[in-house]
């Protein structure tokens, strides 16, 4: 089977971005952002990830401007709240990110509505520094959107930052990322340069995950994944997601289930039902994987990295499994294989129970 041609047009921005990658990096930080003209700068993060960083006022000198130091998964409106408060205090003019995806995630919503540049420093594999799409829960639900408003002006990428990162937390984040590899391999917009980068960000992911995983202190292995999630991150940008994140939206913000957790429970159960849609998108993810058949080799990597667990596990209920069925083809989205609530509801009930798939 040969790859089918890519298709005959195609649209895409590419936003500019700064992209500062290596070990060390971060000691550039100051340097960085005084180039980009900043002269306050407000971190948003969790107490947790300040820790492991040098004090604020050493990497930042002069120009660190405040903290807010409680960014919470899923960006809560009231954490949003809280955090503008501390934003209008410190009265600066840069926000600026350290953390994984929920950090970012409230950096970039504290940016746009305050009409602030951000820069971004991730330390998990969760690829959302490198793309326009916000996120927010309040009491309807989670909401997500683009605006190339919240996307960061610059991300400082220090594969040293990721070295705590455990072996669960590195396999589930590092699978979030390889979802979004996936979905840009089959999304409809994919443009040549999509699709470029979601094959070669997988490529790196699956080299680099186990060995991750077997050694959390590779240094090499570590570099090589967070570039894998870079360019994940950038693929996501460029192409529409599809059925996948749309569940894990819905279990994530319906039902408070864990983002990277989540997306690693429900990719493999997703590929198996869009893989008959979705040929040359396969072959495409089984050459990055070197394998011979996709919805297999990804199945095994979950297993490898201990990320292959049920929903059950993880806060689902099966009474829950109805109204997420109902929830997720409430309204249109992009997939190569359209599915039925039906469809949904047996996805959902396979990485419900974690019925093997090989
Ligand atoms: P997270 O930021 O919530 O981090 C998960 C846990 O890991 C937290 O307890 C955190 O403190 C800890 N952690 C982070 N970095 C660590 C490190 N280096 N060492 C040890 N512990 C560390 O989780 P996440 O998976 O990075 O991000 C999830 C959020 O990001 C969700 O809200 C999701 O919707 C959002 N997201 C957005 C996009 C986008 O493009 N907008 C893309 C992916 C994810």
């Amino acid at each position: 089977m040969t790859l089918e041609l890519s298709p005959p047009r195609f649209t895409y921005d590419l936003r500019a971005s700064r992209v500062a990658f290596g070990p060390g990096a971060l000691r550039d930080l100051g340097t960085e952002l005084a180039v980009l003209g900043a002269r306050r700068v407000f971190v948003v993060s969790t107490k947790s990830r300040l820790a492991e960083v040098p004090p604020m006022n050493e990497l930042l000198g002069e120009r660190f401007a405040g903290v807010f130091d409680e960014a919470v998964e899923h960006v809560p409106a009231a954490t949003v709240v809280a955090a503008q408060s501390a934003l209008h205090q410190a009265d600066a003019d840069f926000c600026l990110a350290i953390g994984g995806g929920s950090a970012i995630g409230l950096g970039k919503i504290l940016a746009r509505d305050a009409g602030k540049l951000l820069a971004a420093v991730p330390t998990t594999y969760s690829g959302s520094e490198m793309t326009a799409v916000w996120g927010m829960t309040d009491v309807h639900g989670k909401r997500t959107g683009r605006d190339p408003r919240v996307a960061p002006r610059i991300v400082i990428y220090d594969p040293d930052l990721t070295l705590s990162l455990s072996p669960a937390l590195s396999g589930a984040s590092g699978m979030n990322a390889m979802a979004h590899a996936v979905e840009a391999m089959y999304a409809a917009n994919a443009s040549p340069m999509a699709l470029a980068l979601a094959e070669e960000s997988a490529r790196l992911l699956a080299a680099s995950l186990p060995r991750v995983f077997a050694n959390p202190h590779d240094h090499d292995a570590r570099s090589t994944a967070l570039s894998g999630a870079h360019l994940a991150g950038r693929a996501l940008d460029l192409a529409a997601m599809g059925l996948h994140h749309r569940i894990c939206h819905v279990l994530g913000g319906l039902f408070g289930l864990p983002h990277a957790r989540t997306h690693a429970a429900v990719l493999p159960y997703v590929l198996a039902y869009n893989a008959p849609a979705a040929r040359s998108a396969m072959l495409r993810l089984a050459r990055s994987l070197e394998a011979y058949d996709s919805v297999t080799a990804i199945m095994h990597l979950c297993r490898t990295l201990g990320v292959a667990r049920p929903l059950s596990e993880l806060g689902l209920r099966k009474d829950d499994i109805d109204r997420a069925a109902d929830e997720v083809t409430a309204s249109p989205y992009a997939n190569p294989r359209p599915a039925t609530k039906e469809d949904v509801r047996g996805i959902l009930l396979a990485a419900f129970y974690g019925d093997s798939l090989t």
